[in-house]
């Protein structure tokens, strides 16, 4: 048998690394080497995960000892994994969100010489639910389109990235971009709304783990598509999919569809 994946926990002490810690530990096709915690963490030297002890990126020369570095973290924690894994070559495997566009520049850059699997959402619902939004954006083009989406009180961005990656998939549907279509939720918004635009609107509180509403509204009827997670545990197992499947794969920037579209 081939020896387990060696895998690196970048945002290791948040809430989805502790998820993805918790669920590592007992899959055999991984084993632990490097649990990160951002520069300002007090809870390194105190905390052990695994048999791993928690570390900085800034202490890590990027050496050769890890196949895949999945990555929780924020922009900062990104763009310092995206650095670890060019200088040792490991597979990065990320679903940090809220991202400028110039980190996602670097993303698509680095995917010219690592493999790179970027997800807004790991869960397998919500891949359906981009699917059947999609199709139902383009077959309604003029029907106002909402998304509505709510998370826990903590949550740095908004919309969320899997609220906007559902706005890119509707647009897609009907043939247009994004930027061509959104309408942003603004204080003293009047008049008539523009037929086929993408709304969004947020909800942030308690402990909302990820919902997200697509309502297509028409004149006297409307079709509302959801997905709710109650457990984070779902993107952690998504995720460690994904690590399993792009180690050792080419250089690229995959997707979760790529990941889905082996297993079906
Ligand atoms: P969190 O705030 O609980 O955890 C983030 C952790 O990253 C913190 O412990 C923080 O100390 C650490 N960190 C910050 N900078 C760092 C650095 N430079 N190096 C190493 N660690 C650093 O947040 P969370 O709820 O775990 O979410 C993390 C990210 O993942 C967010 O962007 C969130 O939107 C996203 N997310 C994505 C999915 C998905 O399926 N793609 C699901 C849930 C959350």
């Amino acid at each position: 048998m081939s020896r387990p994946v060696r895998l690196a926990i970048s945002g290791a002490s948040g809430r989805m690394g502790l998820a993805l810690l918790d669920l590592a530990r007992d899959d055999k096709r991984f084993e632990l080497v490097r649990a990160i915690v951002s520069p300002s963490s007090g809870r390194l030297g105190k905390a052990v995960y695994g048999d791993v002890s928690p570390m900085r990126f800034a202490d890590w020369s990027g050496d050769g000892d890890v196949d895949v570095v999945i990555d929780f973290s924020g922009p900062d924690g990104l763009l310092a994994a995206i650095e670890r894994c060019e200088a040792s070559g490991a597979a990065l495997v990320t679903g940090t969100t809220g991202l400028s566009p110039a980190i996602e520049e670097r993303l698509a850059k680095a995917g010219e010489s690592i493999a790179v699997l970027r997800a807004a959402n790991f869960s397998l619902g919500v891949a359906v639910l981009t699917r059947l939004l999609r199709e139902a954006a383009a077959a309604l083009p003029g029907w106002d389109l909402d998304i509505v989406e709510a998370h826990h009180d903590r949550k740095e961005d908004a919309p969320s990235g899997t609220a906007l990656a559902l706005g890119h998939a509707a647009a897609a549907g009907r043939g247009a971009t994004l930027d061509e279509l959104a309408v942003y939720a603004r204080e003293g918004r009047t008049g008539p709304r523009k037929a086929g635009t993408i709304g969004f609107a947020v909800v942030r509180g308690g402990d909302i783990v990820g919902e997200h509403q697509a309502l297509l509204m028409g004149q006297g009827e409307r079709i509302e598509l959801g997905h709710r997670a109650t457990d984070r545990s779902i993107f952690a197992r998504g995720a460690l999919e994904a690590a399993a499947w792009i180690t050792g794969r080419a250089p690229g920037a995959w997707t979760i569809e790529d990941v889905i579209a082996a297993k079906v």
